[in-house]
């Protein structure tokens, strides 16, 4: 057993402090009653597609299957919200929308670093006895368990992550270490009697408050998804071209949320609110160039414009038809597909406006 200074993780806050981590919080390893409730959630099929999720499941569920010697977890959390408008507030037919995470530098890159010096910093104070392996996202660690567990928030109804004074619009990172470092308490609850988020989602994804069905979530279906959009959540998706924050907009905690101080995660220029027919012109060559070490870039071209079809159609703007009619004859079935979907919902909204116009002219005699 290593001996552990009392102030180690007082210095080791500060220093994660200085390198720009708002959030931080220490977890024990125990085997929590949130790590039963995740194989439940893949055998029922919310996981949609996303294999990955099902792999090393005995390192998911047990941290001592990845570091045998761990004792806590080192969580932090990095803010990315910027004081850009809320999706919901965006209401120019012409423009999608990118989740505001996807606006800057891809997280993994900045949160890795952050944690690569924590690690470093660890290494150098306890010396050769030290043993410390870090994730952003792609190791198989249950991370939202753990940052519960490390005070950083709670599960709100949303399955976000809340914190009581940031809000929820931050990243998550988390360092496994051999060193019995003073642990955190989870926050309580806070969502009360509050479901906006439930009320206000667009593809209906929540199975009950606390469990979202990802295989109907508008991230999922605009970003991990290859192939087409079913077509019952088409309409749904609205505007969206990438993620989808709506069950976060509508959050009363992030009424006040904090605004980052993470330079990497500023807004790119045209990140926010896009203009549709612009990133209708995107080559694939375009798209690496425009994504580059962005998250979005993990949609590829082909669901990228697979999406940009979808939002063009349900814009109701009569004169996207003409790019989306371009897409009718693609080499890529999914693209022709979509094309032609959107290209009939583009000309239905049409007839049924026009219909408007003669009712309400009508009526103007009567
Ligand atoms: S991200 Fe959007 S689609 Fe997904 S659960 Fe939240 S509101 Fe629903
Ligand atoms: S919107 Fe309400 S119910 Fe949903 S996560 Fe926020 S506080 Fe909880």
């Amino acid at each position: 057993m290593i001996t552990v200074s009392a102030s180690l993780k007082k210095e080791l806050q500060e220093f994660a402090r200085a390198h720009g981590c708002e959030l931080f919080g220490i977890a024990p390893v125990a085997l929590f009653d949130e790590l039963e409730f995740y194989p439940k959630w893949l055998s029922a099929g919310y996981a949609g597609n996303m294999d990955y999720l099902h792999r090393q499941l005995p390192k998911r569920l047990d941290a001592r299957q990845i570091l045998p010697e761990v004792k806590s977890v080192i969580v932090i959390g990095v803010i990315y919200h910027t004081p850009q408008p809320l999706s919901l507030e965006i209401r120019d037919p012409e423009r999608g929308w990118i989740s505001r995470y996807a606006w800057g530098d891809d997280y993994h890159d900045v949160l890795l670093r952050k944690l690569e010096a924590l690690d470093g910093f660890l290494r150098t104070r306890v010396g050769a006895e030290y043993q410390g392996k870090f994730y952003v996202d792609t190791g198989p660690v249950l991370d939202r368990v753990f940052a519960k567990y490390a005070g950083i928030g709670w599960f709100g109804k949303n399955t976000n992550l809340i914190n009581q004074k940031l809000g929820s619009w931050f990243f998550i990172g988390e360092l496994l270490t051999n060193l019995a470092l003073e642990i955190d308490a989870p926050p309580p609850d806070r969502c009360g009697t509050c479901q906006r988020c439930l009320d206000a989602c667009p593809t209906d994804a929540f199975v009950a408050p606390y469990v979202l069905d990802a295989s109907r979530c508008i991230s999922y279906l605009t970003i991990e998804l290859r192939g087409v959009i079913p077509d019952e959540l088409r309409a749904p998706l609205g505007n969206h071209l990438f993620g989808c924050d709506i069950c976060q907009d509508v959050c009363p905690w992030n009424r006040k949320a904090a605004v980052t101080e993470t330079p990497e995660f500023l807004p790119r220029p045209n990140a926010v609110a896009p203009r549709l027919s612009e990133l209708a012109e995107l080559s694939e060559e375009d798209f690496r160039q425009r994504f580059k070490n962005s998250p979005v870039k993990r949609a590829k071209w082909r669901g990228f414009m697979r999406n940009v079809l979808v939002a063009l159609g349900n814009s109701g703007e009569r004169a996207f038809l003409e790019i989306v009619k371009r897409f009718m004859d693609h080499s890529d079935p999914m693209l022709a597909e979509t094309a032609r979907w959107a290209a009939q919902r583009l000309q239905t909204a049409e007839e049924e406006k026009r219909e408007q116009e003669n009712v309400a002219f009508s009526h103007e005699f009567v």
